[in-house]
């Protein structure tokens, strides 16, 4: 709670950049399966130019919501596709949520995926079931909340929501996906996860970390 939120955030976004960086090639693999085979050097590229803009904000003096506006903004820009656009949509909704005061608890930082998850929701109008990464996002997203309300700290009902988000992500390998490009592709998707729900997953892994330090 010493730290600034801005602070945690940017310092997040660096630790995903890297993760991204290792997990790219992987990413990429699964979505050329049954996609067009860009998801990991999207998803690096944006995380890259997204931890940039946080970092640049920070130094700056800027609070959460400034930070991760930059952030995103710089996410979809620099990260394209599908993915991007939704990866910078989630920074500007979670940065909305916490403000710029950077006091941030934990039913905040809750209340901020919540609205995280209900803005890809609308955005892309996908529904849990059609083998986006809305299938990870809902029961990271509802675990957490649960989790607190159960009395949970942050850093267990976090790790807890980040299971339910891999075990989700995983589960998508059983699923044909309905939407996106996916689609055309009919159900040579059958037997490998949504890449994004396989990505957000390992995100949230990395963020418990960072939170852990
Ligand atoms: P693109 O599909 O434009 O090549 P990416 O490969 O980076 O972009 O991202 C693909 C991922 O985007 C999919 O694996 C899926 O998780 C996600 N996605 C696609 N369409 C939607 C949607 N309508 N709502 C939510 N997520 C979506
Ligand atoms: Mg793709
Ligand atoms: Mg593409």
């Amino acid at each position: 709670a010493s730290r600034r939120a801005s602070a945690v955030a940017a310092r997040a976004l660096d630790a995903v950049a890297a993760m991204l960086d290792e997990q790219a090639e992987e990413l990429g693999r699964i979505d050329r399966i049954a996609g067009d085979g860009d998801h990991g050097i999207g998803m690096q590229r944006g995380s890259r130019a997204a931890s940039a803009a946080a970092s640049r904000a920070v130094a700056a003096g800027a609070g959460a919501r400034t930070a991760l506006q930059h952030a995103g903004d710089a996410w979809a820009d620099k990260g394209g596709g599908t993915s991007g656009a939704i990866w910078g949509e989630m920074l500007l909704d979670l940065g909305a949520a916490l403000g710029d005061d950077d006091a941030v608890d934990a039913a905040l930082l809750s209340a901020g995926v919540g609205r995280m998850k209900d803005a890809v929701m609308s955005f892309g109008k996908a529904t849990v079931g059609d083998k986006t990464m809305i299938d990870a996002i809902v029961p990271f997203a509802d675990t957490l909340r649960d989790r607190l309300a159960q009395g949970d700290d942050l850093l267990d009902a976090w790790a807890t929501a980040a299971d339910a988000a891999q075990a989700a992500a995983e589960a998508t390998a059983q699923l044909t996906a309905r939407l996106g490009r996916a689609r055309t592709h009919g159900d040579r998707s059958l037997g490998t996860p949504d890449p994004g729900a396989v990505s957000f997953a390992l995100v949230t892994r990395t963020v418990l970390d960072v939170l852990k330090e």
